[in-house]
């Protein structure tokens, strides 16, 4: 029986997930380079030719599974591994490794993959190139099937279920067509819990964990997974009481909804009946679907760059309108707050907008940097946003404002896409609102006087963290010291707030701690009154405002921006309890 393995990472996107593991980057093949002893060689041989046949027979099974113009696409190359495989060329040099040389069947396989590499590596001829690649392939293949350490009743079980991807990383723009493929959950070596792919995760409800740094290695194709994106646990070859706890999860998940749904329609206000705007962020068309379901007062953050980052073409404007209509039109009225384009840093696009390569993304040019740049794209994408405010109440929200000129140089060109929108007689937006992203801690700062610029600000504790930090959100090395409970952190949310209240403009934060109900009495002790998150979230979130005495909570405000620590936060947060 296979032996149940544990490998540990970071909670990144909630939900539990049972599939076959799929190595995006297959580890090196761990090779036995012990000899074979005399007694050991024949049956090294059956298991070796057990391993070839397995191969064939999981290349026959793929075939079989191929239809229409993929069929005959994929069906060459499935032909050209089978021949690979019956070549007695192949097969009979490995025999022979293993009866004369005494080499175990990996090492054998090893051994000859790497002679007929140096062979095809000596022909310079991309047609022998490629027959190289389709060698590596096939000895892959046998060298997993000699690996694979599972029994067949687990095999049957892995047959019935989808693919959890498992990968170094995971590019945000690969995440977006996973579950179309069948994919039910994802782990990564490296990443982060705050990066772009985790984000979009959570909006796919595709469990994830990040950071599980001995995966790739410890993992092999087909193993039967079981992942919790909840608490960072992966368990490969899962027992019946493994199994049976993802039944329990499944069927809490069910009560809970159940108990959630009594927030759906319920307004959001704390014990003490002080009403607290709930929006949702929003990337794909079923996060609008699930925005309105629960009841949200409207869309905080609408992150346009997804509809970039899928692609290798810049989407015109008419495309642009139709995915932004339809964003406005979902929300039947309710006010949309549309990005504009966030490309840069984690976010690197295949259509080429962003600069190919900067010794420092996250410091470089992204967010409005990058667009001012390129006038003629921002004002395909604010034409855009403005025609589709003739359908309903649009907000334009930017990125990455760093000082007064950005903000300035914005609105003018809004202006006058909205003067040619006019004359060339279209129907756009007869009033729309204009509101920075705070993120960049000099923004912040100067916060006072930038504010007169704009009608509203939404705080992005996301990257406001990381520079203010200065920890690199996508860095999991950094986990402990990226809080957004650092003291430097929230006494800058203090202020923001204040400011805001001061100036009669709304402030709503779109970080990812707007989703974190352990967050909540606390932002609510600092004033704030708009939280935009995930709508998968927004329920609890309800949940837990209602759970909180505003009042009580506002008093503690000094107390606690005083606070060093988490405990300490806790500590005077249970005060108003
Ligand atoms: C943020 O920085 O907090 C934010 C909401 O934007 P993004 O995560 O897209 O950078
Ligand atoms: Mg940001």
């Amino acid at each position: 029986m296979s032996s149940r393995i544990v490998i540990g990472g970071t909670a990144a996107a909630r939900g539990m997930a049972l599939g076959r593991a799929r190595l995006v980057q297959p580890s090196q093949i761990r090779i036995d380079e012990r000899p074979l002893a005399e007694n050991e060689i024949e049956p090294e041989v059956e298991r070796l030719r057990a391993a070839l046949q397995h191969a064939r027979d999981d290349l026959n099974v793929l075939r079989e599974k191929l239809h229409g113009a993929l069929a005959r696409e994929v069906g060459e190359f499935i032909d050209a591994h089978s021949l690979i495989l019956d070549d007695p060329e192949l097969t009979e040099g490995l025999y022979a490794l293993i009866r004369k040389g005494r080499y175990r069947a990996g090492a054998a396989l090893k051994m000859q993959r790497d002679r007929l590499a140096a062979a095809f590596d000596a022909i310079d001829d991309p047609y022998f190139r490629s027959r190289r690649e389709d060698i590596d392939h096939v000895i892959g293949r046998v060298q997993a099937v000699l690996n694979r350490d599972t029994t067949p009743a687990e095999r049957q079980i892995a047959a019935r279920v989808g693919t959890i991807l498992v990968g170094d990383t995971i590019a945000p723009a690969e995440v977006a067509h996973l579950t179309e493929h069948g994919v039910l959950g994802l782990v990564t070596t490296g990443g982060s819990a705050l990066s772009h792919s985790a984000i979009l995760a959570r909006s796919l409800r595709l469990p994830m964990v990040v950071g599980a740094r001995e995966a790739l290695e410890r993992l092999t194709d087909d193993d039967l997974l079981l992942i919790d994106g909840g608490s960072g646990e992966i368990v490969a070859h899962p027992t019946a009481q493994d199994l049976a706890h993802y039944r329990q999860f499944q069927r809490e998940q069910a009560r809970s909804q159940d108990l959630l749904a009594r927030f759906t329609h319920a307004p959001s206000l704390t014990g003490d009946g002080i009403h607290i705007h709930l929006y949702a962020n929003a990337e794909m068309p079923a996060d609008l679907a699930q925005a309105h379901a629960c009841g949200a007062e409207g869309v905080g953050l609408y992150r346009t760059e997804f509809l970039f980052l899928q692609r290798r073409e810049l989407p015109d404007e008419d495309e642009q309108f139709n995915a932004y209509r339809d964003v406005v039109m979902a929300m039947a009225g309710a006010p949309v707050t549309i990005r504009t384009l966030d490309l840069g840093a984690d976010k690197a696009d295949a259509t080429g907008l962003a600069l190919a390569a900067e010794p420092n993304p996250a410091l470089g040019v992204r967010g409005v940097r990058l667009t001012l740049r390129r006038p003629a794209v921002f004002a395909a994408q604010l034409r855009a946003i403005l025609r589709a405010g003739a359908f309903g109440p649009v907000r334009v929200l930017v990125p990455m404002v760093t000082i007064a000129e950005e903000i300035r140089a914005v609105r003018a060109l809004i202006e006058d896409c909205a003067r040619e929108l006019r004359s060339s007689g279209h129907e756009i937006a007869d009033h729309y609102e204009l509101g920075a992203m705070i993120e960049v801690p000099a923004a912040a700062i100067a916060l006072p006087t930038l504010i007169r610029h704009v009608d509203f600000v939404a705080i992005g504790t996301n990257d406001l963290t990381q520079y203010l930090l200065a920890a690199d959100r996508n860095n999991d090395a950094l986990g402990e010291l990226y809080d957004p409970l650092h003291p430097a952190v929230l006494k800058l949310l203090a202020q923001i707030i204040a400011i805001g209240a001061r100036a009669q403009k709304p402030v709503t934060l779109c970080g990812e701690m707007a989703a974190d109900t352990r967050c909540t009495p606390l932002l609510l002790a600092l004033g704030l009154t708009g939280f935009s998150m995930h709508p998968s979230s927004l329920l609890e979130v309800r949940q837990a405002v209602a759970s909180c005495d505003h009042a009580r909570l506002r008093k503690l405000a000094s107390r606690l921006l005083r606070a060093q620590t988490r405990a300490g936060i806790e500590r005077v947060l249970a005060s108003a309890v």
